[in-house]
């Protein structure tokens, strides 16, 4: 019998209630709608989708640090909310997250050596000072902070946005976990670092063979860390995932028209390229409330296809080529 996938997300549901006013009737903010979502060991997706989408909350839900409001999450084919205290534990280890903005994941009153130790004390990676002096300068190393002795007393304040960005994901590789959630972990960096932040993951990928579920709003970004690592990309809109596919066919051949909008707004670096491409016209900006998504398609106030059934169908994900799912009315209804 084949081994179960690492992470398995079945129709998960994560809704926020908000009351509108002290009587005000109570509605729910559907961030993540019935999403389903495989990551094998070693794999890499890459989420993209524009901000309030609801990737954040789906990559939180995964690491375990929202509850879901329905659906399942399986851990090695267990539900994650049956698992015994050990073997949550396991999990809690096993899934480590980095977030967005490194100055706030890290304590600004402990230096780095600190919050290194700290990890690997709780895990019981380490437990004497000279192992935990060896094990944190070993880290910083993988992560491009040299020579260590430089990094292992500073304070996050000393420190540049990319360099707490590289001990927050040492932080997160001292516990060998099987998957990273990185949450936007470019967006607060200086733009002539970002890449090599990528460069970081993707060869900490190859070196100690984690996952990622790599989570951005930069299609630029999601192009070139699923260029460079392959994996599949999955695109989310309004809490749901509306096109998923092998990485270089979804950059390629995008089938989505949320999918199509989103290349056509990346720059080309080729000006006669970029020249004859025309941007894909929405048809309105405004990003509907989640609050009061539209009816049918979530995506029929903004899409340029829009026809008959889209605003009162709700399109399902289908397999409309090997392995490339899309949510569309295009690819499963005659257009009249
Ligand atoms: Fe556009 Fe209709 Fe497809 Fe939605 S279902 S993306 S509105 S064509």
């Amino acid at each position: 019998m084949s081994e179960p996938p690492l992470i398995e997300v079945k129709d998960l549901k994560v809704y926020f209630p908000v009351r509108k006013g002290f009587f005000g009737k109570k509605q729910y903010v559907k961030a993540v709608d019935g999403v389903d979502l495989v990551i094998g060991k070693r794999h890499i997706v890459t989420l993209i989708g524009e901000s309030g989408c609801g990737k954040t909350t789906l990559g939180k839900t995964i690491a375990g640090l929202i509850k879901p409001t329905a659906g399942k999450i399986l851990y090695k084919g267990k539900d994650v909310l049956k698992l015994s205290g050990k073997e949550y534990n396991e999990y809690r280890r096993n899934i480590q997250i980095v977030h967005q903005d490194p100055f706030s994941s890290l304590n600004p009153t402990k230096t780095v050596f600190q919050t290194l130790s700290a990890a690997l004390k709780r895990w019981g990676i380490a437990k004497t000072r000279k192992e935990l002096l060896e094990r944190s300068a070993e880290l910083l190393e993988m992560v491009g902070l040299t020579p260590p002795e430089d990094f292992l007393f500073k304070y996050p304040h000393q420190l540049s946005g990319g360099q707490r960005q590289r001990v927050v994901i040492a932080r997160a590789i001292s516990v060998h976990p099987e998957l990273i959630v990185a949450d936007e972990p470019i967006t607060m960096i200086d733009v002539s670092l970002r890449i090599d932040i990528l460069d970081l993951l993707l060869d900490l990928q190859k070196k100690i063979g984690t996952a990622y579920l790599f989570i951005t709003h930069d299609f630029g970004a999601a192009r070139y860390f699923a260029a460079k690592g392959g994996g599949i990309i999955a695109v989310m809109y309004l809490g749901n995932i509306v096109e998923m596919g092998p990485a270089e066919e979804v950059i390629q051949r995008p089938l989505h028209p949320y999918t199509k909008v989103l290349m056509s707004a990346v720059p080309v670096p080729d000006p006669e390229l970029s020249r004859k491409r025309k941007p894909l016209q929405l048809r309105s900006l405004d990003i509907p409330s989640p609050l009061n998504p539209p009816p049918g398609c979530k995506f029929n106030t903004r899409c340029p296809y829009y026809f008959e059934p889209c605003d009162k169908e709700v399109p399902k994900l289908v397999e409309v080529k090997p392995n490339h799912w899309v949510a569309c009315h295009l690819y499963t209804r005659e257009k009249k």
